[in-house]
């Protein structure tokens, strides 16, 4: 089946002063497909979805976004951070507003919606990652998993195009982080184009269209996650399985 490609990502090379830390980068991502991102720390993961949402600039190659390039920078740019929403491994949610006002505040600011339309938007999505009742708390009032889940709540209040997310679990004790996880399966089994970094194997196999293995800057190997897991090809993709596995 050919999928409609949604992010584009073309001979991409980045580099901090002389470290040349994004390779050649080919990648490409479906809508509605789901692309774990895995590999040994420092290998490039975070750069590579800071990259994709132009938090980063690159030294060559092209991204695209639904056919058409990344702005550099400007109004455009503004706009396409609200098309790929991000969620990362702290969740970065206001400390002084509610729930509710973290999530209906970029409603407001950046996309212009009235505050009542913005507030419900948000009780809605705060019912979808199971929070309906959190609504008036304050982000230090609820665990780990919870704040997370409402970091995705304040992601998705954008109705973005896609989801990035960096190491959404790993600051999670282990007890919080299925119940984030099964917010993210649920949002792929709804059909959100979402590329995931993440050590979490399980939700690799079980929820991934495709595992993306990087190392030293590279992409190793781009493979289903059955042929990943079973047959893997790459001997830097078999050192790094037989340690975390
Ligand atoms: P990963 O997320 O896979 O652990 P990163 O994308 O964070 O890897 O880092 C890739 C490489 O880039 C590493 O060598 C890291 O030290 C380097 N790096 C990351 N961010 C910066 C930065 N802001 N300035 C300089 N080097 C950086
Ligand atoms: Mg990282």
């Amino acid at each position: 089946m050919a999928v409609d490609p949604l992010i584009e990502l073309r001979d991409v090379n980045k580099y901090y002063g002389t470290a040349h830390v994004l390779k050649d980068i080919d990648l490409t991502v479906g809508k509605g497909e789901v692309v774990v991102v895995i590999g040994p720390s420092g290998s490039g993961k975070s750069t590579l979805c800071r990259t994709i949402n132009r938090l980063e600039t690159i030294e060559s190659g092209s991204i695209r976004l639904d056919g058409r390039p990344l702005p550099e920078e400007g109004k455009s740019l503004a706009r396409l951070r609200t098309e790929v929403g991000m969620v990362f491994q702290s969740f970065n949610l206001f400390a002084h507003k509610t729930v509710l006002q973290n999530i209906a505040l970029a409603q407001i600011k950046v996309r212009g919606r009235r505050r009542e339309q913005a507030e419900q938007r948000a009780r809605e999505l705060l019912d979808r990652v199971g929070l309906a009742d959190q609504a008036d708390k304050f982000p230090a009032q609820l665990s780990g998993g919870q704040q997370q889940r409402v970091a995705i709540a304040r992601a998705l209040a954008m109705d973005p195009k896609a989801l990035l997310f960096d190491e959404p679990t790993s600051a999670l004790d282990p007890e919080m982080i299925n119940e984030v996880l099964e917010v993210m399966r649920q949002l792929a089994h709804d059909g959100m184009t979402m590329v995931v970094v993440t050590h979490e194997m399980g939700f690799a196999r079980s929820a991934a269209n495709r595992v993306v293995f990087m190392a030293d800057g590279r992409i190793v190997e781009d493979r289903t996650p059955e042929d990943f897991f079973t047959h893997p090809e790459s001997d830097r993709a078999k050192d790094f399985l037989s340690k975390i596995l």
